[in-house]
């Protein structure tokens, strides 16, 4: 990644905590990373309002006004599911044999283990801002856009 994407990246993070809260879509199906361009993809049944896509629009740059840690810790597998519960996991499953997880954690916001690189705090990231999502039915997924505004 370089270090423009360690921001996008980072910003992926952020989108997921403002999903969570402002929709309750809490699994990732997959997650794209190109320049400033983001895609989170989500598991949901239905296509958000224009008016829930502006509230996670807002809370995400809310939390990026806020600047707000960025953590970053390696944990045993056993000890961070009885800690975190299954809110580290996404879709893509953690192989059985790995033991140690690197957890990234915004504290009240987004836990989630993750290998790749992360702003140490999220003023970094800068201003986010959303395209408009596409839902897609069959596959009960949301499909949320976003690009870093510099
Ligand atoms: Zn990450």
């Amino acid at each position: 990644m370089s270090s423009g994407e360690v921001r996008t990246h980072s910003a992926v993070h952020v989108i997921k905590g403002a999903v969570q809260k402002v929709i309750g879509a809490k699994w990732t199906a997959s997650v794209y990373v190109s320049g400033r361009h983001g895609r989170l993809t989500v598991q949901f049944d239905r296509k958000p309002t224009d008016e829930e896509v502006a509230r996670i629009e807002q809370a995400a740059n809310g939390k990026v006004a806020e600047a707000a840690e960025v953590l970053e810790f390696e944990m045993e597998r056993q000890e961070a599911e009885g800690h975190f519960g299954d809110a580290i996991y996404d879709l893509f499953p953690v192989p059985e044999g790995i033991t140690l997880l690197r957890i990234v954690r915004i504290p009240d916001w987004n836990v989630n283990c993750c290998n790749e690189s992360h702003v140490d705090n999220t003023s970094e990231i800068g201003k986010v801002r959303l395209g408009k999502p596409r839902f897609r039915n069959a596959r009960r997924e949301l499909e949320i856009e976003f690009d870093l505004a510099d």
